[in-house]
């Protein structure tokens, strides 16, 4: 068994990202520059904006960190992404989600311009993924596909099973891996909670994508020997022996089903960094106009 290691391989990337907005700068041009904007006050979030725009800065990015309180309305919300859109010194921004329940995320995500919605949320971006054109890819699915790439897993052929259909995660990967491209050409099964004898899709499986919120649903009676998983749930279980009295755990029962794979990803230090380092990769294509021209 190999652990499919996204902390070391994000810092990879992270560097070669860095390699090139020093010479982007060195001819002549601006570094790339992300804005993101937070609503509220979830700590989650906050935890999230804050790796975002830390990671902007080692790679030598501008950023724009915009925070603003649960009480902002729609409009004003509005103004700001419209703000965004029209200032030329912004490659790409995201809006932190979840937003207030009294803000449609629908509303907002459909008012950022698609050219610069480096979180490829913009159904704009998802269609263009879908057709196989150029467009941001949302980052976790991006950063999933990198992994596969980089550890040379063969994808063409085999049987996935992807678990949970987010728009964020689950059903953009199922798409990423049935596309004609490489990695992708795969045969993909996708699983949700109306999904009947789901053990019977997971058996059968060669990779399967865990993204469901449950901790520790996929247990090793459900796999069969040499599978690749990717564990992208991230859940705070109690746990009295830790510091903080949680710790995190993915998706995945790691000891018993990490026992029985090829390739695992851990959590934390799988999927999670790759998918930061995603978007930061998202900005710097947007920097570089390779998306649209
Ligand atoms: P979600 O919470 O929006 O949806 C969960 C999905 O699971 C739904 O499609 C539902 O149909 C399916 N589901 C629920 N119970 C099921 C069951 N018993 N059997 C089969 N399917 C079932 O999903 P999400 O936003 O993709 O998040 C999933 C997990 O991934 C969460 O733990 C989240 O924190 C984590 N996440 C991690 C990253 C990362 O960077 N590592 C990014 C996004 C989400």
């Amino acid at each position: 068994m190999e652990i499919l290691d996204g902390k070391l391989l994000s810092i990879q990337i992270m560097e070669e990202i860095a390699a090139e907005v020093k010479e982007l700068v060195a001819s002549g041009k601006r570094a790339p520059h992300l804005a993101a904007v937070i609503v509220g006050d979830d700590p989650a979030s906050k935890v999230y904006v804050r790796n975002k725009v830390r990671s902007c800065e080692k790679v030598g990015f501008q950023s724009t960190h915009i925070v603003k309180p649960s009480s902002t309305t729609e409009e004003e919300l509005l103004q700001i992404v419209n703000d965004l859109n029209e200032n030329p010194e912004i490659d790409g921004f995201i809006v932190q989600l979840p937003l207030p329940n009294h803000i449609s995320e629908e509303k907002i995500t459909l008012e950022i311009d698609p050219r610069k919605d480096v979180d490829g949320f913009h159904p704009v971006n998802f269609g263009r993924m879908a057709q196989g054109l150029p467009a941001y890819l949302p980052a976790t699915p991006f950063g999933i596909m990198q992994m596969l790439d980089r550890y040379n897993i063969e994808v063409s052929g085999k049987e996935c099973v992807v678990l949970g259909r987010s728009n964020i995660v689950g059903t953009p990967i199922s798409i990423l891996l049935s596309r004609k491209a490489s990695p992708g050409n795969a045969t993909v099964a996708l699983c949700h909670s109306r999904t009947k004898d789901l053990k019977s899709h997971t058996l059968r499986a060669d990779i399967i994508v865990v993204a469901l919120g449950i901790p520790e649903f996929l247990t090793a009676d459900m796999i069969k020997e040499g599978v690749v998983i990717i564990d992208v749930g991230i859940n705070r279980v109690e746990d009295a022996t830790a510091k903080r009295g949680y710790r995190l755990t993915g998706d995945v029962k790691y000891d018993e089903v990490a026992a029985k794979c090829s390739y695992i990803t851990p959590v934390p230090g799988g999927v999670g960094p790759m998918t930061v380092t995603s978007l930061i990769k998202n900005t710097l294509r947007a920097a570089k106009n390779e998306v649209y021209k």
